[in-house]
């Protein structure tokens, strides 16, 4: 099925990328012990604990999953999605890990005795983790020939603390993949699209323009908290914002949410930014 899809999607000239999700449902119905606990002490259903991705056997599964991508697909790229540690994980074997990195006693905690998971400790400890599974991946991925990319989160509010809160520093991770995908989710964050341009520009700056992605996602958060679907108008926005901060390349996800208007918008934007290069020449 994925192989048939990528033949496809060849025979017309594209490029593809296969993409592998962290989040790991079945996997933590048969192994509970491997599910990620977070600061207030409850067990994820989909993530699995960090310690376990370094150490144990789910690191080996996703590696050789990752393995398997690149050597039986004809995909150009693997890409690891979901690969963030935003609230976990703080279970006994993270702590030991933890205290054995840092030569802390304990988790930092804040004056109500709650855990400080925006702590750059954690922060640190946590990127070296996850950029520990990165540089296995990329090993396997690139063993076969093939590119790796990352989906990163974006530190709101702050982009200079470069994904740290989320275990994802931007600058252990960089120099493993080929493409950092970078979650520009302004409708989640309930910004302007126009924002993307600040983003773009960044990321050009610190990376350069050709090792990363400026994703667009198409969600709204509403003022109740509910999600819906990025209208096609600031979607239109996002793309020029992106353009103009300098993305050289731009994905754009889920595809599901694409309608007819958001096809409109990504061809009229398409035509305007030909004319611009070609006007450019
Ligand atoms: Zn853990």
């Amino acid at each position: 099925m994925l192989q048939s899809t990528l033949s496809e999607l060849e025979r017309r000239g594209y490029a593809t990328t296969a993409i592998l999700d962290v989040f790991a449902r079945r996997y933590l119905q048969q192994y509970p012990d491997a599910a990620a606990v977070d600061d207030r002490g409850n067990t994820s259903e989909a993530i699995v604990c960090s310690t376990e991705l370094v150490r144990g056997d789910y690191g080996r599964l996703l590696t050789a999953a990752a393995a398997a991508l690149a050597a039986n697909t004809s995909a150009d790229t693997v890409a690891i999605t979901e690969l963030f540690y935003d609230r976990h994980c703080y279970d006994d074997r993270c702590l030991l890990s933890y205290k054995n990195k840092t030569g802390r006693s304990d988790w930092p905690r804040k004056q109500n005795g709650n855990i400080d998971i925006r702590h750059d400790s954690i922060g640190h400890w946590r990127s070296q983790q996850v950029a520990g599974i990165v540089e296995r991946l990329a090993r396997a991925v690139h063993g076969h020939g093939k590119r790796l990319a990352m989906d990163v989160k974006l530190s709101r509010g702050d982009i200079h603390r470069n994904s740290l809160e989320n275990g994802q520093d931007y600058q252990l991770l960089a120099p493993l993949v080929d493409e950092l995908v970078v979650w520009n989710y302004f409708g989640i964050g309930r910004e302007l699209p126009e924002t993307s341009s600040y983003v773009a520009a960044w990321f050009d700056d610190e990376f350069g323009p050709d090792n990363h992605y400026i994703s667009l996602g198409l969600w709204k958060t509403g003022w109740f908290g509910d999600t819906g679907v990025l209208p096609a108008d600031e979607f239109y926005r996002g793309l020029v914002a992106s353009r103009l901060g300098g993305a050289k390349n731009i994905w754009i996800t889920p595809a599901k949410d694409m309608s007819d208007d958001h096809w409109q918008a990504l061809a009229r934007w398409a035509k305007e930014n030909n004319r611009l290069a070609q006007g450019a020449r």
